[in-house]
């Protein structure tokens, strides 16, 4: 992969750009921009399964030191919640953002200056956490804000639950892909992913999206600073009483062609939302279920990225 000395959207040129708001629009009402498909005429302001209507909502919008470090380097991952989300985890630990929608519309102008602000205050980049169901603004909004003088990356914050052939529009667009591995292939992983997620096809979506991501970015480059401009991060949340399920995402990531993505293996699960009520949901890992993860993963030479260590 060529290294690039500035973000890929600085390369558009206005017949590019003309083609990627067609795809958006036309891809927003009816909504088919995730595997739900769920043609939401939002455009006449209905809402979709996600909560995503005509206007793109934002919950909050900060610099944020708690990422992974070549996201969030001295200076912060300029971070954009936005509300809503196309699964429906019972575990979900940002449960009011994502299952019930708290946040503010935000037009595409004042959206575009979001993303201005942030660079002002010194962000390493703009971190979209969640952003499918508004990808229509999202890149009207860089175009406004690119042509206003922004100048740093874009990092696509996801659950990993995307259509390949958007994704595929993303191109040009988005420097750096982090996203969500949750589930493995087996029929129990996708019971699981079904009824903890609401979403029993999402390995069959999430693969060919990640390989897209990986196709377009290859593994992650880091500038000077050790700051991410370029790659793709797989991250996966290890969920208690599903060990089997991690071991399963980790052996899908080492057979499939991304596995030369950085991988970053998540052990911070607590019950939230739903999950309190959900055994075994409702407890935290336990170190002898981190060990078996961890050393699957490093058994199968999945050793480039972060093992978050348990508290
Ligand atoms: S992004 Fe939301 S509105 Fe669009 S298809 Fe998916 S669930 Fe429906």
């Amino acid at each position: 992969m060529e290294r690039l000395s500035g973000p890929s959207y600085l390369a558009l040129d206005a017949a590019a750009w003309k083609r990627k708001r067609e795809f958006f629009a036309a891809s927003f009402s009816p909504c088919r921009l995730c595997p739900r498909g769920c043609r939401a005429e939002r455009s006449a302001g209905k809402q979709g399964t996600c909560h995503a209507g005509a206007e793109a909502r934002i919950a909050s919008h900060n610099l944020h030191f708690g990422e992974e470090p070549p996201f969030s380097g001295e200076r912060g991952s300029g971070t954009v919640f936005f509300s809503g989300c196309t699964l429906k985890c019972l575990f979900c630990q940002n449960y009011p953002i994502s299952q019930f929608a708290h946040g503010e519309p935000h037009s595409v102008e004042q959206l575009a200056g979001v993303f201005l602000a942030l660079q002002k205050r010194g962000a390493h980049n703009i971190n979209l956490v969640s952003p499918t169901p508004y990808l229509r603004h999202v890149v009207d909004a860089l175009e406004i804000a690119a042509g206003r003088g922004l100048r740093i990356p874009f990092v696509y914050n996801t659950s990993g639950y995307e259509r390949a052939e958007v994704v595929a529009q993303l191109q040009g667009i988005i420097d750096v892909y982090l996203p969500d591995l949750k589930y493995g292939p087996s029929a129990e992983a996708r019971r699981l992913a079904r009824e903890l997620s609401g979403a029993g096809d999402y390995f069959d979506s999430a693969v060919p999206a990640i390989a897209e991501m990986f196709r377009q970015t290859g593994p992650l480059q880091l500038d000077g600073e050790g700051i991410a401009v370029r790659g793709t991060v797989i991250r996966h949340l290890i969920i208690p009483g599903h060990t089997g399920n991690s071991v399963e995402v980790l052996h899908a990531i080492a057979a499939s062609p991304f596995r030369g993505a950085w991988l970053s293996l998540m052990s911070q699960y607590f019950p939230a939302h739903l999950a309190p009520d959900r055994p075994p949901c409702d407890r935290r890992l336990l170190p002898e279920e981190w060990r078996r993860v961890r050393d699957e993963a490093l058994r199968l030479g999945l050793d480039e990225g972060w093992f978050q260590e348990l508290d």
